[in-house]
């Protein structure tokens, strides 16, 4: 599946104040895509104080999470 750390581009824009830096993605190693059958350190949060939950297991469906984000396995 498309990785959504890049967007499957393979890395990411980092802005860091006024510049921009490409980074290679660490969490698809800049394939793109990543295996569902891995398992990725992957957080968002919830509830209306949008506290942090952490979850570690195969990468979940994005569009069903508020802030969502995937890390490196
Ligand atoms: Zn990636």
């Amino acid at each position: 599946m498309i990785c959504y750390n890049c967007k499957g581009n393979g890395y990411v824009k980092i802005r860091f104040e006024a510049e921009q830096a490409i980074d290679q993605c660490k969490v698809c190693d800049s394939q793109g895509e990543i295996n569902e059958n891995k398992y990725y350190h992957q957080t968002w949060t919830e509830g209306t104080e949008d506290s942090l939950a952490v979850y570690y297991g195969p990468p979940l469906d994005s569009e069903c999470f508020k802030n969502y984000k995937i890390h490196k396995e």
